[in-house]
């Protein structure tokens, strides 16, 4: 019997597995440019204490946002609920190797206030071998300091190199990319590899950084008018439409969570995302990830 009361009914988002069987939320929260501007920690810390409310748990930061400083006011958002969360960071590929990994976690641990990272990614690929990332990611799996590893912007072609290394894609669970409804590349070869592989994708600037938010684009408009929606939660609605693509949007602004919550909820009908590929055109052939 489904014993969850109405409360917890109404809360509930839909949830994505990863490999190994952990369920996450299929919306979670962005902090890119918190944390820059003192004013507005109070504002960036409620927000994402909003989200948390709603069941936006799994929050997305890195330790080059803000030089560590978004990461600090995601210690703040999650003290005293650290439980709750799903906590999402990133180290740069310089610090990719087995040794400088270890430092880099540590440090982000210390700004988090917590002794555990749910999901630690590599940023970007850079100059490190991919092997010696893999060592460094199972060390710290087995110290208990990290939970799953995974990576970001890596393109089909880079998996590859991954999934052909021995046990090369045993860790890594995820891929964060770029994806919206004006950036739909990875539709051609990505998110089907990493479907085929059962690894959820996480895509970022899934507003397309505020502009898919605008009321004024006259099919995105005229979709929120069905819905009774807006055009931020219709594109949000598109990115999360079948199930295994989380979306992490960032949002400073309390009003902004709440809207992008709502999102969750929608369901498109055909005659939506029929619209929706007219206006936004899937790709027809392959083109190198985009990325920023
Ligand atoms: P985004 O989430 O697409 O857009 C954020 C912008 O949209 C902010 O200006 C926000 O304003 C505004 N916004 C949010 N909800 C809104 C709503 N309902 N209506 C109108 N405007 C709304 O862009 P993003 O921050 O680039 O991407 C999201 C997250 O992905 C980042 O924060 C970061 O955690 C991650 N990311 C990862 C990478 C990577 O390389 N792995 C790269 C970029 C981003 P307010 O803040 O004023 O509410």
């Amino acid at each position: 019997m489904d014993r969850r009361s109405p409360t917890d009914v109404a809360l509930a988002l839909r949830t994505a597995t990863l490999p190994g069987g952990a369920k996450v939320p299929i919306l979670g929260q962005g902090t890119y440019r918190m944390g820059e501007d003192a004013d507005k920690r109070r504002s960036e810390v409620s927000s994402l204490r909003a989200g948390l409310e709603l069941g936006m748990t799994l929050i997305d930061t890195a330790e080059m946002y803000a030089d560590g400083g978004a990461e600090r006011v995601v210690g703040a958002a999650i003290a005293g609920r650290r439980d709750e969360v799903f906590l999402v960071t990133k180290l740069y590929p310089q610090n990719a190797t087995r040794e400088r990994m270890r430092a880099a976690c540590e440090r982000s641990l210390k700004r988090l206030g917590t002794d555990r990272i749910d999901l630690y990614l590599l940023h970007w690929r850079g100059q490190v071998p991919l092997r010696e990332t893999l060592c460094g990611f199972e060390d710290l799996i087995e110290e208990q300091k990290i939970r799953y590893a995974g990576v970001s912007n890596f393109d089909v072609d880079d998996l590859g190199e991954l999934a052909r290394l021995k046990d090369g894609l045993r860790r890594i669970v995820t891929d964060q990319v770029l994806y919206n409804l004006e950036r739909r590349g990875a539709e051609f070869d990505l998110v089907p590899w990493c479907r085929q592989r059962r690894r959820p994708l996480i895509a970022y600037s899934p507003l397309e950084e505020g502009l898919l938010s605008h009321q004024a684009h006259p099919v995105l408009g005229e979709i929120a008018g069905r819905h009774d929606a807006t055009a931020a939660q219709i594109a949000l609605a598109w990115v999360l439409r079948d199930g295994d693509v989380i979306a992490i949007p960032k949002a400073a602004r309390v009003a902004h969570v709440c809207e992008n919550r709502g999102a969750a909820d929608i369901r498109l009908t055909k005659r939506d995302l029929d619209a929706l590929d007219e206006s936004f055109p899937p790709p027809s052939d392959r083109k190198p990830l985009e990325t920023r």
